[in-house]
């Protein structure tokens, strides 16, 4: 099967999660499925340019530093992670977003990137957009050039990518 099948095969739809009316997109039976997970890795790799296509590898707190260690490990490069305000001891950059309710920040290291480092972000799920639309934010202001956004599903009914022109956004499967 192709690899949009698979991811599709090992997500579990939950109703109501975290509220009424949300229908949550449960990945983690794909990261219990070792030959499922690899085969995922494998092939965001690959649409990178494979080996040497990128520098170093973004993850987007908390399912997106599963993605992210898994993908630097397999390229031979590190991982620079991108956490919830509060988390990291050394902050350089915080970015806010809308939720629906109120707002959330993310964070970012001091020394993340060496200046021009290709970075590729890789995260669970693009929604609104807004979690990935401040994490390519706060890599170009720590001196990384995004060079490709991953996501294992797009709920495409929310138009997350249209807050990221420019940048090659790739998903796995699409809703
Ligand atoms: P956005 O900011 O609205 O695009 O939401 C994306 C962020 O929320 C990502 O970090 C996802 O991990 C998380 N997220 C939103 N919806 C879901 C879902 O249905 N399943 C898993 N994670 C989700």
């Amino acid at each position: 099967p192709g690899v949009a099948a698979l991811v599709a095969s090992r997500v579990v739809d939950v109703p109501d999660f975290p509220k009424p009316g949300i229908l949550f997109k449960d990945l983690t039976p794909l990261f219990a499925d070792g030959p499922v997970f690899r085969q995922v890795i494998d092939v965001i790799i690959a649409h990178h340019g494979g080996r040497g296509g990128f520098d170093v590898v973004v993850g987007v707190e908390a399912r997106g530093f599963v993605i992210a260690a898994a993908l630097a490990y397999a390229s031979g490069v590190g991982v620079v992670p991108v956490r919830k305000a509060g988390k990291l001891p050394r902050v350089a950059h915080s970015a806010t977003y809308d939720l629906e309710y109120g707002t959330a920040t993310l964070e970012i290291s001091e020394g993340a990137f060496t200046p021009g480092q290709r970075v590729l972000v890789v995260d669970d799920v693009l929604a609104t957009g807004g979690t990935a639309e401040a994490t390519l934010d706060l890599v170009a202001r720590a001196g990384g050039v995004v060079c490709g956004f991953t996501v294992l599903m797009e709920l495409a009914f929310l138009a997350g990518r249209d807050r990221l022109p420019g940048c090659d956004v790739h998903a796995l499967m699409t809703v």
